[in-house]
């Protein structure tokens, strides 16, 4: 099963992956989106927060 992944190094904090797939992903301390459930939102909807973000910094994983 693939998982989105956050680049920590990448993201910027936007803030949209979490709007847009808000049971997925979530801001931590540090102001940096973190996966909080990798299948918190369908397929399609994940993908659509991947493409979205402007640094590309949500990718699939293994
Ligand atoms: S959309 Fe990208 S840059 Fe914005 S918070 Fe999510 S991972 Fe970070």
């Amino acid at each position: 099963m693939a998982i989105p992944i956050v680049d920590e190094d990448l993201c910027t904090g936007c803030e949209l992956c979490c709007d847009i797939a808000p049971n997925t992903f979530a801001m931590n301390d540090e102001g940096i989106s973190e996966v909080i459930d990798p299948e918190g939102d369908d397929e399609d909807t994940i993908q659509e927060a991947i493409d979205s973000c402007p640094v590309e910094a949500i990718s699939w994983a293994e």
